[in-house]
């Protein structure tokens, strides 16, 4: 089992783990992670390790072990790695965590500003995508759509989390945007991020900043067709080249 840091604290740069187990693979099993293991869309942090006599080890990825009870960070080929139950400090790239965090909370703002069942999505540090089925007929008004994400973002709504059973959210399914990626269900609890008051709460397990302000501009960079009614919206960092 390993305890998951990351959702009570997304902002943890650094803390001393020990390692529980070696795969096969060289996957490092730990106690508990500041790393984010990739899934809903997010990708797997990496960084660093440091342990024993100052001796370092890059991080390249992390994944859940398949049973989800465990998140192993995956080293990067040809380097020295510790030993069960050795002590290790992680260090994230922060950096990175901090796009993927910013980019990650302004996918639930795009899905405040275009109102549409997801299906579904994509988290990266210079882009982010959420795919649509919007009804017939309908586009995307794209330079309202941005004015609309953006003045969510200006408000620097605070965003918090809080935690409901399965039995509450099986209970409230219109929670559920993200019809492909359905919440993890199972451990008996779901955790829900809320958006200032109302603007949003959805169920999510990824990491994501404190206000909306931290994200910045952002602008919708391209909407493809997927299908008849399905639209891929990609936004990015920034102002938009035409505004610009
Ligand atoms: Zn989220």
């Amino acid at each position: 089992m390993t305890e998951a840091l990351y959702l009570d604290n997304p902002y943890l740069e650094l803390v001393e783990a020990t390692v529980t187990a070696v795969g096969t693979d060289g996957g490092l099993y730990v106690d508990r992670s500041i790393f984010y293991p990739q899934g809903g869309g997010q990708p797997g942090d990496c960084g660093s390790i440091e342990w024993g006599t100052g001796l370092r080890t890059n991080i390249k990825n992390t994944v859940y072990s398949p049973d989800r009870s465990s998140i192993i960070l995956i080293p990067r080929g040809d380097q020295d790695l510790p030993q069960l139950g050795q002590t290790i400090i992680q260090h994230i790239d922060w950096a990175r965590r901090h796009a993927l965090m910013r980019m990650h909370t302004a996918m639930h703002l795009l899905s405040v500003v275009l109102p549409y069942p997801v299906t579904g999505g994509q988290v990266g540090i210079e882009e982010g995508r959420l795919d649509f089925d919007l009804p017939e007929g309908e586009t995307v008004e794209r330079v309202s759509a941005n004015d609309a994400i953006n003045a969510l973002i200006r408000a620097d709504h605070a965003v918090t989390t809080e935690w409901i059973s399965d039995d509450e959210l099986v209970a409230n399914p219109t929670l559920v945007k993200t019809m492909k990626v359905k919440p993890p269900t199972g451990a008996g609890r779901v955790r829900l991020v809320r958006i200032g008051a109302d603007i949003d709460l959805q169920p999510c397990g990824g990491t994501h900043v404190k206000s909306t302000g931290e994200i910045g501009e952002v602008h919708i960079a391209k909407i493809e067709n997927k299908g008849r009614i399905n639209r891929r919206v990609r936004l990015r960092f920034g102002p938009s080249a035409e505004s610009a």
